[in-house]
């Protein structure tokens, strides 16, 4: 693929308004609020996914004749969610600048082809937000679906992921996940969504800083006149003056540096990592040898694979470990059950290649 971009060289690239549309007067005072702050786009949904029906889903159409205000009034361009072909026609009568794909929308691949197909032969920008579950091929598929109807205008955003039970996080960002889009689709532009990552407004500043820290092109922000009365997603909206505030604190890294010193100690420590990645995998190569060794004695006993008693002692154990270390939960979770994973293969694997040579020589 050779996506185009959707925005012009300045950096970072700021996109910000509110959640939702929720009147004409709220969306205006919102836009106002924001022009000459220096955004690249003015986002508000229209269409909102809920979660569970009787929330706030959105005004509706209705709510693109405010946007059509918006552009002639402020000179902003405007952004909305797109869900299905009938939301991509009526956005395409009221002009809107560019158009997004919401989380859930992306994790369809059915939802995505109608939109793609809607979008053929159109010259309209569009971005992608990631799925809601962790699924790089999902996302990446996404833009191949926009990019085979003829969409070249494409960029990425990234929300996090869906995770079950508690975190800091309302949605958990897997940066690697980001990463490695980066790497499959070089080039892209990518913002971080830090108010669907954080759903909180005190993490805001910090998320914001790591995705710059990691040359994110910029960042989709959620704004309102007044967020405390907003209709959807009050708790993680900020005011324009926070917003403001925050941009202005967020310092931007230079990719590189040519300073030979600079190189040099990157070069040193870099070394070093190697090294100590290639001693991490041969430990993990050690530790599976154990795990089938195990496998082999709980066979004898004819005792199951999996020991959850054992497993949550162990993640406990690691857990406080982690946190000496200062290896967040987030982290010490997913290694530990990347880990596990692995272990439980083994075994399975180890048993049923001695059950199939067991049968071959003609065992019970
Ligand atoms: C939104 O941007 O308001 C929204 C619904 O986002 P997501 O699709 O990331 O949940
Ligand atoms: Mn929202």
């Amino acid at each position: 693929m050779s996506i185009e971009p959707v925005f012009s060289p300045q950096r970072p690239i700021l996109v910000a308004g509110p959640c939702a549309a929720e009147s004409e007067s709220q969306i205006m005072a919102a836009a106002r609020s924001l022009q000459g702050s220096g955004i690249a786009l003015f986002r508000a949904g229209l269409w909102k996914p809920r979660t569970r029906p009787g929330a706030f889903e959105g005004v509706g159409a209705i709510g693109l004749k405010w946007l059509q205000r918006v552009r002639q009034e402020t000179g902003l361009s405007v952004t909305t969610e797109v869900a299905t072909a009938q939301h991509v026609e009526a956005c395409l009568t009221y002009s809107v600048d560019v158009l997004w794909l919401g989380a859930r929308t992306t994790a369809n691949p059915f939802s995505v082809q109608e939109i793609a197909d809607a979008l053929r032969g159109v010259d309209i920008p569009v971005l992608v937000k990631n799925p809601v579950n962790p699924d790089l091929k999902l996302w990446i598929g996404a833009f191949e679906r926009l990019y085979s109807a003829g969409v070249r205008r494409l960029a990425a955003v990234h929300r996090g992921f869906s995770s079950y039970g508690d975190s800091m996080y309302r949605n958990a960002p897997r940066w690697q996940i980001a990463i490695d889009l980066m790497q499959a689709l070089p080039g892209i532009e990518i913002l971080c969504d830090i108010s669907h990552i954080c759903g909180r407004r005190d993490t805001l500043a910090e998320t914001a800083q790591k995705a710059y820290d990691l040359n994110y092109d910029g960042l989709m922000v959620e704004v309102h006149p007044s967020p405390d009365e907003a209709w959807s997603d009050a708790s993680q909206q900020i005011t324009p003056a926070e917003f403001q505030r925050l941009v202005s604190t967020l310092v931007r890294r230079a990719l590189t540096n040519d300073d030979p010193d600079f190189l040099a100690s990157l070069e040193n420590c870099r070394r070093a990592i190697d090294e100590i990645d290639e001693e991490i995998i041969a430990l993990i190569a050690r530790r599976m040898e154990l795990v089938r060794d195990i496998g082999l004695i709980k066979k004898e006993k004819n005792v199951a694979v999996l020991q959850p008693e054992r497993f949550r002692a162990l993640r406990e154990a690691l857990l406080l470990r982690g946190q000496k270390n200062e290896l967040s939960q987030e982290f010490i979770t997913l290694l530990l059950e990347a880990i596990h994973q692995e272990s439980i293969n083994q075994q399975e694997r180890l048993l049923n290649t001695q059950r199939v040579s067991s049968e071959r020589r003609g065992a019970p």
